[in-house]
């Protein structure tokens, strides 16, 4: 792994670094629908710039950039407060690329360019209330009625279902199966007749994430993404590509996050009168979260080094994650340390706090996309190839 950049990296990071100084549009709105026209609206622009699907092959209208490329933009996203994907997320970081390794060509060429132009909102419906960890023991079923599958189920904890136009979603299509056999990975158009949306409020005030109830559902079997019953392995690939390169921007904005804490704490004044900064077990925190940023940062250098030499996302991913929720959580106790009872100021929108928000948005981190508990056993068993113990 060479850690100087090329000359060719350092002209690609001058041309990222001009574009996003014209181009960054103005703060997202928090309302659902306008920040989910606020997001399609970036992704268009990023797309017209042609920083669409920046992993993506170029016969899919990507940018194919390399690992390495992604990186350097992202830490241009960061310095010129870009907007993050947000709800266009699941599309671009694992909808798209789950279609482009499995899809067939029709649904490639329906689907990809809509995700590209910013036209098509996703959400991932595999969760259910019996089934997050143990995604294998899902229940929603399908029944195949001749050229169509019936889904009669509930998932839950499905983020942006209520602003979503298309969902990836994973049914028993096979009532006698067990386990991870008998799934189908079918795309579920997400205004057809016979679903229900309830939203779900977070502690933050927020209702991204919902209940989502299919009660006879038709959805064409030629929305199957593989095989009819081969669906556990297509999911595989989602959470390989969801694992492997969505936290790759949070991992940057956190160490952006701890130098705002360190600047906040040399601005605020504990109740004895002292900067916060001047307490040494505070500064001792601060220093330890700065140097947990660059180790993240190495593994994420190394890891997307990995991707290129691959070419595709390994079990890595999840050391990445599971070490960045562990630092986020921490970031936000520290800032308690700093801000005292000014950490209860929260008004139930980020903007009224961003601290708190960050510091209740932590648990998210460690929960969606797989609990911290099972990023560990993932890497035990696939990094580490630990024996297993059961
Ligand atoms: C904000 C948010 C957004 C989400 N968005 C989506 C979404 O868009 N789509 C979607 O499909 N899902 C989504 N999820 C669901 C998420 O993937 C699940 O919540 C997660 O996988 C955990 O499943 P669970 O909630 O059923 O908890 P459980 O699996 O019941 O886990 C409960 C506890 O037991 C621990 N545990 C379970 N099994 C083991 C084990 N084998 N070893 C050690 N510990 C274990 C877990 O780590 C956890 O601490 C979201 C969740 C959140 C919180």
């Amino acid at each position: 792994m060479d850690l100087v950049y090329t000359p060719e990296q350092i002209e690609f990071r001058r041309k990222a670094r001009d574009w996003l100084k014209e181009n960054v549009p103005g703060t997202r709105p928090s309302s659902r629908e306008e920040a989910a026209a606020y997001d399609k609206a970036w992704q268009r622009r990023l797309h017209d710039g042609g920083w669409a699907g920046l992993n993506w092959p170029k016969e899919y209208g990507g940018a194919a950039l390399t690992g390495i490329q992604s990186l350097i933009w992202f830490e241009e996203c960061e310095r010129a407060n870009a907007p993050a994907y947000g709800l266009m997320s699941i599309a671009q970081t694992h909808a798209g690329p789950t279609l482009i390794a499995r899809a067939s060509e029709d649904l490639k060429a329906f689907h990809l360019p809509r995700i590209l132009r910013g036209e098509s909102l996703w959400c991932q419906g595999f969760s259910e209330p019996g089934a997050g960890s143990d995604l294998a023991s899902l229940k929603t079923k399908g029944v195949i009625d001749g050229d169509h599958i019936v889904v009669t189920g509930q998932k839950i904890w499905t983020t942006g279902a209520s602003t979503a136009d298309y969902q990836e979603l994973l049914v028993r299509t096979d009532p006698d199966s067990e386990r991870h056999r008998g799934l189908t990975w079918i795309i579920c158009d997400m205004r057809s007749p016979g679903i229900t949306i309830r939203p779900i409020e977070t502690m933050m005030g927020e209702s991204a994430i919902n209940e989502v109830f299919y009660d006879e559902v038709r959805i064409p079997i030629s929305n199957v993404v593989g095989d009819i019953n081969g669906g556990w392995s297509v999911a595989m690939s989602t959470l390989a590509f969801e694992r492997g390169t969505t936290f790759l921007r949070d991992q940057i904005s956190l160490s952006a996050k701890v130098e705002r804490a360190i600047d906040l704490a040399r601005r605020t004044p504990l109740a004895d009168g002292r900067f916060a900064i001047e307490d040494s077990a505070i500064a001792e925190k601060l220093a330890e979260l700065k140097a947990e940023g660059l180790g993240h940062r190495a593994m994420a250098v190394a890891n997307v080094s990995n991707v290129d030499r691959t070419g595709s996302p390994g079990p890595e991913g999840s050391m990445v994650k599971l070490l960045v929720g562990g630092t986020y959580k921490a970031l936000g106790e520290v800032v308690t340390e700093i801000l005292g009872l000014g950490m209860l100021d929260y008004d139930h929108s980020r903007a009224s706090n961003p601290w708190a928000y960050d510091f209740m948005n932590s648990w998210v981190v460690t929960i969606a996309g797989g609990t911290s508990e099972i990023q560990k056993e993932i890497i035990a068993d696939r990094v580490l190839e630990l024996p297993r113990a059961r």
